[in-house]
């Protein structure tokens, strides 16, 4: 059984920096562990809540309850066959440097999900995506046990229900799967994905070639341009979601708009960047408190010191709102407050 410590500081655990305590807390290094706490009759009366890197969570100053904390590590080439490499990487591990490692051995395929923070177990949860691909796309199959029962399932992609930033993991029973272990299934045939935002032209600027690493370093040093680094300026990534809206309402909002800025999804619908509500809102680089949309990225939230998470609240509420009066469009909280 591993150590259970009592009122244990998560403050440098979450990305935003906010200051927070976890009642009880404990660091899950194996899947036994797992199973040794389901066990336990004393730690099931508790609420229990899965903590990945913090990058994805605004806390609160008190987290009630247990909070597991995911400690598992190993990654390894699990089989191939002729289309396939299959890469199992436990929950644990850090993303990025999972990214950098299948790299290093000349498996293609992640390098669009580079330097996106947080853990390979986290990945699947909002289907992480970045620069033309998601999770989805090179998703085999993951590990996972219920807390409540102790089962332990493989989830193919299918049940997974992945879409937008979304996945089964964030609806009914959230929470109540924890995911040890993902398997990806990496293509032999390369196929570079360069037509997204800036990637094609800094590769071309540079006159690198569009190689799986060369791929992975533009797209790292472009977000190191335009996000905040969360290890000087605390936050959590795009704070909200790029609305999904009808080709009508598109259609209304480009007749007052001209400059909207918008994506085809499908013959209905249309992708809008929340970033530009954002900003034609007036709420870029604007503060409320201790916390403010970013000057360089008005999709990104920013912790300017001690903020909290009522504060977060109240500033996610206000430019809600304001997008809300000015677009007709609701804009949905990416991160997941925990109670
Ligand atoms: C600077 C910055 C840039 C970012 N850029 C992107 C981006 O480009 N694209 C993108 O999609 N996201 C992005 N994010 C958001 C974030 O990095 C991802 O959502 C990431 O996958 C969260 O991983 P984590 O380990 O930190 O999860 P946490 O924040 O610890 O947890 C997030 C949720 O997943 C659950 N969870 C964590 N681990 C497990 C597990 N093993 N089993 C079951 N549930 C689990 C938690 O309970 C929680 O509900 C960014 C964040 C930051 C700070």
């Amino acid at each position: 059984m591993p150590q259970i410590q009592s009122h244990y500081p998560l403050t440098s655990l979450n990305t935003f920096g906010l200051q927070s305590v976890a009642e009880y807390f404990i660091s899950i290094e194996q899947p036994q562990q797992l199973l040794d706490c389901i066990a336990d009759p004393k730690l099931n009366q508790f609420k229990w809540s899965i903590l990945g890197g913090g990058s994805n969570l605004i806390l609160p100053e008190l987290v009630h309850g247990l909070v597991l904390k995911m400690d598992l590590k190993g990654r390894q080439l699990t089989h191939e066959d002729e289309e396939y490499w299959y890469i199992t990487a436990a929950a644990g591990e850090n993303w990025h440097e999972f990214v950098q490692w299948t790299l290093e051995q000349g498996w293609g395929g992640l390098e669009n999900l580079s330097l996106i923070p947080g853990t390979v177990g986290a990945s699947p949860v909002q289907n992480i995506g970045a620069y033309g691909i998601e999770i989805k796309d090179v998703f085999h199959s993951l590990t996972a046990i219920h807390l409540k029962t102790g089962a332990q399932k493989e989830f193919a992609r299918e049940e997974c229900c992945f879409a937008y930033r979304d996945s089964v993991f964030k609806h009914e029973g959230y929470g109540d799967w924890c995911i040890t272990a993902v398997t990806f299934q990496l293509r032999k045939r390369y196929e570079a994905k360069t037509n997204y935002g800036d990637v094609a032209q800094e590769l071309e600027r540079q006159s690198l070639q569009a190689t799986a690493k060369n791929i992975s370093t533009v797209i790292s040093q472009i977000r190191l341009q335009k996000l905040p680094n969360p290890a000087e300026i605390g936050n959590a990534g795009s704070f909200f979601q790029n609305p999904i809206v009808s080709q009508e309402l598109v259609g209304e909002l480009v007749e007052q708009y001209p400059a909207l800025v918008k994506y085809k999804v499908s013959e209905e619908t249309y992708k809008l960047a929340a970033a530009w509500l954002i900003e034609q809102s007036g709420w870029k680089g604007r503060a409320l408190g201790s916390v403010a949309m970013f000057q360089r990225q008005a999709l990104v939230m920013v912790n300017l010191g001690d903020a909290t998470q009522q504060q977060v609240k109240l500033l996610s509420e206000a430019v809600s709102k304001d997008v809300c009066a000015k677009f007709k469009v609701n804009l949905m909280v990416e991160p997941i407050f925990w109670g």
